[in-house]
């Protein structure tokens, strides 16, 4: 039997730091087969994001509505989508019974841009899916201190909000229908890029397969910290 396919939808990050080649990496590496659709074009290098164009909105739902109709996928990763105008034409365009993972991208690590338009496009857009904020995205998306259960509120079928950002050790914490659940681990002293891309399509790969969210959580998390061991610094 062949590999289940998720759709990646996210940016171009040409150094494959982040982005899209990081998305299709890591869903291989989880054993899926990724179908990728860019929604920007970026200018990076491993150390910064310099600039980034969005891909037109028409030619971004050609390409779903393309593989939508002739791939048999299992689970959609969303990534930077750029612009409120192609979130809105992926929002359309998401189907019902697809488990869906919005990592709501606002910037780059750097600080640079790379969605342009109110952050509020990014909370609709993850309405019915699970969505993987990092603490500002969260406290952006909110208008309000970073909360799961008060994102989990606003139509979300679930939260994983990133605590890689908190000072001492870091705790990820899932909200559901279900309740909350606190993921923590001690810190791994490395600094990579791409690490909140890579962990939303881990994610999106273990539920492709059929696996339950809270066990595709922690295969993600465990997927994303072996990433990071590796590159702590000799
Ligand atoms: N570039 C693209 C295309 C992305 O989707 C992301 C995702 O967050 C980034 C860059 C940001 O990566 P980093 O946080 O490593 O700068």
């Amino acid at each position: 039997v062949s590999a289940p396919a998720v759709l990646v939808l996210a940016g171009l990050d040409p150094s494959g730091g982040a982005g899209l080649l990081a998305d299709a990496e890591t869903v291989r590496a989880l054993g899926a087969h990724p179908l990728c659709v860019a929604t920007a074009l970026t200018v990076q290098t491993m150390r910064a994001a310099r600039r980034f164009q969005p891909v037109d909105p028409s030619l971004i739902a050609d390409a779903m509505r393309a593989l939508l109709e002739e791939e048999d996928v299992r689970a959609i990763k969303v990534g930077m989508v750029g612009d409120a105008a192609n979130a809105r034409a992926i929002r359309a365009l998401l189907p019902e019974g697809i488990p869906v993972v919005v990592d709501p991208v606002l910037a780059a690590s750097s600080g640079a841009p790379l969605f342009s338009g109110p952050p509020g496009e990014l909370l609709e857009l993850a309405r019915g899916a699970i969505l993987t904020p990092n603490l500002a995205e969260a406290e952006a998306l909110l208008g309000a201190p970073a909360d799961a259960g008060k994102l989990l509120e606003r139509g979300l079928l679930a939260v994983l909000l990133k605590g890689g950002h908190l000072a001492g050790a870091p705790v990820d914490v899932l909200a559901t229908a279900a309740g909350v659940e606190q993921f923590a681990a001690p810190r791994i002293p490395a600094s990579a890029r791409g690490t909140g891309c890579r962990l939303a399509s881990a994610i999106a790969a273990g539920l492709a397969r059929g696996v339950p969210l809270r066990d595709a959580v922690i295969a993600a998390r465990t997927y994303v910290r072996e990433y990071l061991r590796k590159r702590i610094p000799v």
